[in-house]
């Protein structure tokens, strides 16, 4: 949906309320109208970014901050791999349209350059792998599926219905990130993302900042 931004700053509860807001009860906060039905939604900041980089909003013009969930991260200290995890809505037509509405809205919004390889971890799976290049037309769809082991989607579904904070989401995907790297003969997409040498010795980082 796109949402247009008011720029009104005022005290106020957020109507998102997602896992990272900051406006639970009255603080400063904005509002925005959605289009069409203009209807105003007031929001604070940490939900609004929440919204865009889930795909739900779409705002001309609007930049979010460019941190990921997860990165696999080189000895060199460049990111290897960008790993963005959001739970799939329960009823939906097309994932993959749903996964690639995401990662456009992350390349519109700033969050994410396409000269990085980046991995959609929907929760409970598949995960989507955009490989890096100089351009992409937002929108495009994934270029691999990936399917997490039996064990990995498990945990993730039991954090699905015990409706745990983004953290522990991170901890599950990053230790699948983690041992995939440790085997990467099973692995046969991490070679597209990196050299054996790179890969061998690269560490999972949460919450990383680009
Ligand atoms: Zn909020």
């Amino acid at each position: 949906m796109k949402v247009q931004p008011t720029g009104i700053i005022f005290v106020a509860e957020c109507d998102i309320q997602s896992d990272r807001c900051t406006a639970r009860t009255s603080s400063p906060i904005t509002a925005v109208w959605t289009t069409p039905g203009r209807e105003q939604v007031n929001v604070c900041r940490a939900c609004l970014e929440e919204m865009v980089r889930a795909g739900e909003w779409e705002i001309t013009g609007a930049r979010v901050s460019p941190r990921a969930d997860l990165a696999l991260v080189s000895p060199g200290g460049s990111p290897l791999l960008i790993v963005e995890i959001k739970r799939r809505p329960g009823v939906i037509r097309d994932p993959r349209a749903w996964a690639a509405r995401i990662h456009r809205n992350l390349l519109l919004h700033g969050a994410l350059q396409p000269t990085s390889h980046f991995l959609l971890a929907a929760v409970p799976g598949p995960f989507y792998l955009w490989l890096a290049r100089d351009f992409i037309n937002p929108g495009t769809p994934a270029d691999a599926e990936i399917q997490p082991d039996a064990r990995t989607a498990e945990r993730l579904a039991s954090l699905l219905e015990s409706d745990a904070r983004p953290v522990h989401f991170e901890h599950v995907v990053a230790d699948w990130l983690t041992e995939s790297v440790q085997h990467l003969s099973e692995h046969d997409w991490l070679n597209e993302i990196g050299r054996d040498a790179e890969l061998d010795r690269a560490v999972v980082q949460t919450e990383y900042a680009m």
